[in-house]
């Protein structure tokens, strides 16, 4: 599809990056199963390996379907690039890996997914990164956090999982006071509530496991490129302005200008970390977001009822969704993400951690699971699963201690949802 400008989102979540099969006129995406592709001749063979041109050597590289996908998260983004991923924490290795060196750090938020904060604040320290937590709701701390060493910003739009909202233009002005590139990841979002490229963030990173498939069927993940840092002004980032000796001295700002982190993520992150997204998963992840801003209509939609009607009931100390007019981030709703809070939020139970537990045990349609943004409604106690590693600071830090549950509401009859949660409640509460 030529003009992307132009065309609006609904549009563009169908037709982005596809085209009609050149070979069989295929109108759908077809699944190209195929480990490797056929050069023309040596010298297309070398011009390939040359990054002189663009096409096809090998799919841990580069895959014609996982391309489309590519294309298509790039455009709803407004990104000039992507690289798809194995699963949203390898897009988040992705995203910092062009940018880190041995004793270089992260600042990150306090409220993110818990997956993230065990990575960040253990297993890259194996690779000598490490990560410094803010709360960033808190600016000065944010920028006190900042320091010589410091090569990304990073935190979520609407944070997993109490639904908070960051304010991204805030925290981007910091980042680029200190030319450091900040990185969002959009994930509980999606580019259909909130485009953080448009609010300042160098680099977007999406689990497309979660909203962008929204069916529960592949992992996936994804590093959107603004394509508007720059990458050479600092000295910081000697991998993507200098001679790069693991692509024989490549300069790649110099060579790719505003492509050069896509390109420096498929021909070393992707070569060598290899984390890469098969195209049977970029099929399914297609076949998802042709109809992603309609369900996230109806997940906004249904999250609200049912925030509203929570808040009423007896048996809930606290909602904390940033649609409801109780949300400290009510305020932030109209400018990062217009369309809607999202449909992730956590619940204080009174009774606590048992009450919790009995009612995730209660519930009938929704599923007691560590995922989100499927179809169907979702329900899990982050405190005995998805942020058990973290300590009790931690854990309340991310809004997830134990009197809590996160919801992540489905495409479902709104009334039904309330009546499932009402007949647990009293299971739990009795
Ligand atoms: C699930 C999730 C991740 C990790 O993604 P995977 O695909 O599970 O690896 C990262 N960030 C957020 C906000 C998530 O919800």
């Amino acid at each position: 599809m030529s003009d992307t400008e132009s065309y609006g989102f609904d549009t563009l979540q169908i037709h982005a990056g596809a085209r009609p099969d050149p070979a069989t006129g295929a109108r759908q995406t077809p699944i190209y199963q195929s480990t490797a592709y056929v050069f023309r001749d040596a010298e297309h063979a070398a011009a390939l390996f040359n990054l002189q041109e663009v096409g096809y050597i090998y799919s841990r590289l580069t895959n014609p379907t996982v391309a489309v996908l590519q294309e298509r998260v790039a455009t709803l983004e407004g990104g000039v690039g992507a690289v798809c991923c194995s699963s949203g924490h390898a897009a988040q290795i992705m995203a910092l890996f062009p940018l880190m060196q041995p004793g270089c750090n992260v600042v990150a938020s306090t409220r993110l997914y818990g997956g993230t904060v065990t990575q960040f604040s253990q297993t890259i320290k194996r690779f000598g990164w490490s990560a410094k937590f803010v709360d960033f709701d808190d600016e000065d701390a944010v920028k006190a956090a900042i320091d010589d060493n410091t090569r990304a910003v990073f935190c979520e739009a609407i944070a997993n999982p109490g639904g908070y909202i960051t304010d991204l233009d805030a925290i981007a002005a910091i980042s680029d006071a200190a030319s450091i590139p900040l990185i969002v990841d959009n994930t509980s979002a999606t580019p259909y509530l909130c485009r953080p490229i448009e609010h300042g963030a160098t680099l977007v990173v999406h689990s497309t496991t979660k909203y962008l498939t929204g069916n529960g069927t592949v992992t996936g993940g994804c590093v959107v490129d603004s394509g508007k840092f720059d990458w050479a002004a600092s000295g910081k980032f000697p991998s993507l302005s200098e001679p790069e000796p693991a692509y024989h001295g490549l300069k790649f700002a110099e060579t790719f200008g505003p492509l050069a982190f896509t390109f420096h993520g498929i021909a070393i992150g992707l070569r060598d970390l290899g984390m890469t997204m098969n195209p049977q998963a970029a099929h399914y992840t297609l076949m998802g977001i042709e109809t992603l801003s309609l369900r996230m209509e109806r997940h906004v939609e249904n999250a609200e009822k049912i925030a509203q009607w929570l808040e009423k009931d007896d048996r809930i100390d606290f909602v904390t969704y940033a649609g409801l007019d109780s949300s400290p981030y009510k305020k932030r709703v109209p400018k990062i993400c217009p369309k809607g809070a999202g449909g992730l939020f956590t619940f204080a139970v009174k009774g606590g951690y048992e009450a919790c537990i009995k009612l995730v045990d209660s519930l009938e349609i929704f599923s007691h699971v560590a995922n989100l943004g499927d179809a169907r409604s979702l329900i899990i106690h982050s405190a005995s699963t998805t942020h058990r590693q973290l300590t009790a600071e931690q854990q309340e830090a991310a809004g997830a201690a134990p009197n809590v549950v996160r919801v992540s509401i489905g495409i479902e009859n709104a009334e039904d949802l309330i009546a499932d949660l009402d007949q647990a409640l009293s299971k739990a509460t009795a």
